[in-house]
């Protein structure tokens, strides 16, 4: 299955730039500002701007795995990520967290490991959590719409 979305150049020189702090809105869970927007793919090392950002954490290195619900903030004061990269509304989920809690339910619960056995990851992660897959699978039908 694939789950990736090509993003538009627009989107994507947005997520590069990271957001100005006017733009990053506070954390819906706490309510604090020490909001960082997630920056996806490999990011030029060398633009001291951008690493400047990174080090005030400002903007969030989210890697190379992202998909059309990857979220867009992450709150630094309780770790809420929340919104879409690419500025849909909806339920969004950190594909890294997303791992993590299959290891560890495939680790403790037999059954788990069984149902999931032989399969990529992102195919265990969505048998395993069927909410998620319901979230994508809605994306998907929105983004064959015209
Ligand atoms: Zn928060």
């Amino acid at each position: 299955m694939d789950h990736d979305r090509e993003i538009s150049k627009a989107e994507w020189a947005g997520s590069v730039s990271g957001d100005s702090k006017a733009d990053r809105p506070p954390c819906p869970e706490c309510g604090s500002a020490a909001v960082a927007s997630m920056l996806y793919g490999l990011p030029n090392f060398d633009d001291e701007k951008l690493m400047a950002r990174v080090k005030r954490k400002e903007v969030v290195l989210g890697g190379c795995c992202l998909s059309s619900c990857s979220p867009r903030w992450k709150c630094w004061a309780c770790g809420h990520m929340w919104g879409r990269v690419d500025g849909t509304d909806g339920p969004s989920y950190d594909i890294h967290q997303l791992t993590r809690e299959l290891f560890e339910r495939v680790r403790n619960d037999p059954e788990a490991e069984r149902a999931t056995r032989g399969m990529n990851l992102i195919d265990a992660i969505l048998t395993l959590n069927p909410e998620v897959r319901e979230a994508f699978e809605e994306r998907e039908r929105e983004n064959k719409r015209p």
